[in-house]
């Protein structure tokens, strides 16, 4: 790489906006890594191997993709916005980066599976992800987990205190038990709003995503569906509101798996564990018509 090409790489996000003349869209939301110093320390704390083929959920300018592209094998990167691809390609090619593909979809509607297949069995998720999506990405990844190694996801961090609650907590819910289930979870690191351009108004908080294999002992559909009823009705005792329609599950029924899971039907579902959920999903399934 010669000097002019290092001096564009270390370009900040505002600079690099304005050289293509470009404003922010915050309904994709689009708050980027305002600098290339911090951009670089988030990929060192990924803990990323030589081997490692990232998929870049959203790369928006590159801050991420382009030191990422120093120490994986690939990255595959999924940006939505036609010209903020526009930016990366040109970032890319000026440094003559040869191993970034771009591809410009929507990430909710990409083939993840043919991905995985081209990246073989170290295949990486990275996002900074625009808040709107973080759920859904996040439901998605979990439910394709068997085709990643790890994933390391920024989110918003009343969402990542979502995710990372414990059972009796106000933020305890379904998106707690779905992802503490499926996964090993870690907080990689924070960061304040000052380190986005533009400044978005809450915290991010980067979690690290380690996949767990799938027990054959669980139907993951009744788990998920036993969750989904169990919290829709949150207010509501557990035998209530798992006869809610969510389930084929009389009130009768509902009583029966309940008390074979050995729990009282009066609790409500955030005063359940993940393992007490698993639990009644197999009684659940046992008595399911
Ligand atoms: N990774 C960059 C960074 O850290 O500076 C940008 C992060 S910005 C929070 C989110 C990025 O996701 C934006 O570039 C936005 O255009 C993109 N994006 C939003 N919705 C998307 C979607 N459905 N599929 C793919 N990318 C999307």
């Amino acid at each position: 790489m010669n000097e002019s090409d290092k001096k564009t790489r270390a370009l900040s996000a505002k600079a690099l906006l304005a050289a293509f003349d470009l404003k922010p869209k915050k309904s994709k939301g689009q708050n980027f890594l305002a600098d290339p110093a911090t951009a670089l320390a988030c990929v060192n704390r990924a803990d990323l191997s030589p081997d490692d083929v990232v998929l870049e959920i959203g790369p928006g300018l590159g801050a991420l993709t382009i030191p990422m592209s120093d120490v994986v094998k690939q990255v595959i990167a999924v940006e939505w916005d036609s010209n903020l691809v526009r930016v990366l390609t040109h970032q890319v090619e000026s440094m003559d980066i040869k191993n970034v593909e771009i591809l410009n979809q929507d990430i909710l509607k990409t083939d993840i599976r043919e991905i995985a297949v081209r990246a073989g069995s170290n295949l990486v998720v990275m996002a900074n992800l625009p808040y709107n999506i973080s759920s859904q990405v996040l439901i998605r990844l979990i439910q394709s987990r068997e085709l990643f190694k790890k994933a390391a996801l920024m989110f918003q961090t009343e969402l990542a205190q979502r995710i990372m609650a414990e059972p009796g907590n106000k933020d305890y819910g379904r998106i707690t038990v779905l992802a503490q289930y499926t996964s090993q979870i870690r907080v990689l690191y924070s960061l304040g709003p000052a380190h986005f351009h533009p400044k978005p108004k809450v915290d991010s908080q980067v979690l690290e995503f380690r996949f767990k294999k799938p027990d054959p002992a669980v139907d993951e559909d009744i788990l998920f569906a036993v969750v989904k009823a169990a919290f829709s009705k949150r207010r509501k005792t557990l035998k209530n509101a798992l006869s809610n329609g969510e389930l084929p599950l009389t009130g009768e029924l509902a009583q029966t798996a309940l008390g074979q899971a050995g729990i009282d039907p009066m609790r409500r579902a955030e005063t359940l564990s993940v393992d007490e959920f698993v639990v009644l999903s197999q009684a659940v399934a046992s008595v399911m018509p």
